[in-house]
């Protein structure tokens, strides 16, 4: 039983299930799909909440057998799993399907840990933020997943866009002199590196 994938080569040759119906459980079926022996994934309802690309490309290009509207029942074996038990929570008609592992993609407890006794402000476990990116306390900044705006869409590009957004005005708030818009590496003055080429 696994609840994260560390290596793909531990799936070698197995046939695994995967159980979920978010972005874990769609990366996981298109990644362990060429290194497995097969792979099933089975979701609870009949809606994927992954990214759209993931899922078109398991449709099209995995041969993973998706199963909607089906949960895990149960899971037998000795030393080794050896099958999970089904159950489809529509018909409630059952299945027993032999399996050598088993990947739980069903999401993360996120935890703040001691931040919401600092003083910071947490709303359903995120931390607002102005367009400064910074918190209800002056000089402290979020970015990324755990920063909630208006316009918040959790991804990479835009977590280190805010990442930038809060560093440059966590610089202009230690020093007011400093401008919050960086220079250009284009906007240099090249006349340094022009002398240096010549010589
Ligand atoms: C399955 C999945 C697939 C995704 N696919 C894509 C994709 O294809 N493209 C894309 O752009 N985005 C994708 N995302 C979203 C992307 O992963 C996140 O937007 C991004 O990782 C956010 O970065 P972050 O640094 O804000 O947070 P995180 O990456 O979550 O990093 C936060 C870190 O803080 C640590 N932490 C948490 N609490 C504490 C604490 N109390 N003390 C100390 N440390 C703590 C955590 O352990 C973690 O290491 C995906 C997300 C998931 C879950």
């Amino acid at each position: 039983m696994h609840y994260f994938v560390k290596e793909r080569r531990t799936f070698q040759g197995l046939r695994v299930l995967i159980v979920g119906g978010g972005d874990s459980a769609l990366d996981w079926a298109l990644t362990l799909n060429d290194v497995a022996r097969h792979v099933t994934l089975i979701h609870r309802r009949d809606r994927f909440r992954a990214h759209e690309g993931t899922l078109r490309r398991v449709r099209e290009e995995t041969k993973a057998d998706i199963k909607l509207h089906w949960e895990v029942k149960g899971l037998q074996g000795g030393d080794r799993l050896e099958s999970a038990t089904l159950f489809n929570n529509q018909t409630h008609e059952e299945q027993t399907l032999a399996i050598d592992a088993v990947v739980f993609s069903l999401g993360f407890q996120a935890s703040l840990g001691p931040m919401d006794q600092w003083g910071i402000h947490v709303e359903k476990n995120m931390i607002p933020v102005t367009p400064r990116m910074e918190t209800n306390i002056p000089g402290v900044y979020a970015a990324g997943d755990v920063a909630s705006h208006s316009a918040k869409i959790k991804l990479i590009a835009t977590g280190f866009g805010e990442i930038a957004t809060a560093v440059n005005f966590a610089m202009n708030y230690l020093d007011p002199s400093t401008s919050v818009n960086p220079g250009h590496s284009s906007s240099l003055d090249m006349t340094g590196l022009q002398a240096n080429r010549g010589r």
